[in-house]
């Protein structure tokens, strides 16, 4: 293996710290769903835990499980995905927060919940047209009303209310924060007191003060991630936490083979678009095979040298999100996309 990811837990960490000043009094929740976003779950959740990050958000049960274990007792894990009773199950004995979007796995919940004689932390998605699990603004009274039921019989806390939003258009956005607005004057006229209201990600809670509420949940920006179409990670005050190089293995009249490829995540696609950094600065990515690339030759290139896909732009590469651009998708969908199989370096610890 040629290629590896360093990941600066420094950097995540003035990350978490700008990241933090931008959105408070909102409380951050550190989203760490696809093994944080390929930097490696467990170094990046101890590093945030140790930065004071208390909340995290988990994605899934199993998730949310292996956060518990490397955050301690006194981090709040919240996990939106649970398929099955065991699930269920599995989030109460590891004390999750639960996102519980249908009112079926609400009642399971409460019966799990019952069984084991504990009081399950829950917080109520309201539908606010994604269309992704969570209730429909019609069905949203009969639910919180239920909730309010289950509430009494002190087998569920209503933590929280939330939703998630596309963050693609602001009128969509507001469209969906009318909607949050009403799911909660309707929460609290069935006698809820959810003390976290969330709404937004990245970029809305940057951009947008009024999504924040009490709670943001954010992933990208704290890898250093910019969104598509957005503002420069330099003018957010970010900087990239991951940086992927691998070794020239080869050195050929005007070319340099270079040891990863399409089948270590580096989308095929970029071939011919992209440009990596080299000790000679920014250098064309020619063609990408499965397990190596062709990069554009410098002066004096030898096989002791190195090759940056992509990181905070030294050496002439591009950022994740400015990759991502070239191929039609999203900075987060390069760094998860990295094969689990090379390695993950740790600085700045
Ligand atoms: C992934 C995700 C986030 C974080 O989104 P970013 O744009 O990476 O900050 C927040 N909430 C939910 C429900 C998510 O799935």
């Amino acid at each position: 293996m040629t290629a590896r990811l360093h990941v600066d837990l420094a950097a995540l960490a003035a990350n978490i710290t700008r990241v933090r000043a931008t959105v408070g009094p909102a409380e951050l929740m550190l989203v760490v769903k696809d093994d944080a976003y390929g930097h490696g779950l467990e170094p990046v959740v101890r590093r945030a835990a140790a930065s004071g990050v208390r909340w995290f958000g988990a994605f899934d049960v199993r998730t949310g499980t292996a956060v518990r274990a490397a955050a301690g007792d006194d981090a709040r894990i919240f996990a939106w995905i649970a398929a099955s009773r065991a699930d269920l199950d599995a989030a109460l004995a590891g004390r999750l927060d639960l996102g519980v979007g249908d009112a079926e796995l609400l009642e399971e919940l409460a019966d799990a919940a019952r069984e084991r004689g504990v009081t399950a932390l829950v917080h109520l998605k309201i539908d606010t047209g994604l269309h992704r699990n969570g209730v429909r603004p019609e069905n949203w009274p009969t639910f919180v009303g239920r909730a309010a039921e289950l509430e009494a019989e002190g087998v569920i806390e209503v933590v929280g209310v939330w939703s998630h939003i596309a963050e693609a258009s602001d009128a969509e956005d507001d469209q969906a924060r009318v909607l949050f607005e009403t799911a909660l004057g309707q929460a609290s006229a069935a006698g809820l007191r959810p003390v976290l209201r969330h709404l937004a990600a990245s970029a809305a809670s940057f951009a947008r003060p009024e999504f924040r509420y009490d709670l943001v949940r954010v992933g990208a920006f704290c890898y250093g991630i910019r969104s598509a179409g957005g503002p420069p990670a330099e003018e957010l005050g970010l900087v990239p936490v991951a940086r992927l190089e691998a070794d020239v293995v080869q050195v050929t009249r005007d070319e340099v083979r270079v040891g990863l490829g399409a089948l270590d995540g580096l989308p095929s696609s970029l071939q011919g678009r992209a440009f990596v950094g080299t000790p000679a600065g920014a250098r064309s990515l020619r063609s990408i095979g499965d397990r190596e690339s062709v990069v554009a030759g410098w002066p004096g290139a030898t096989a002791t040298d190195i090759v940056t896909f992509f990181g905070p732009g030294r050496r002439g590469e591009q950022a994740t999100t400015d990759l991502a651009e070239l191929i039609g998708t999203i900075g987060e969908e390069i760094a998860v996309r990295i094969s689990p199989l090379v390695p993950r370096h740790y600085d700045g610890d």
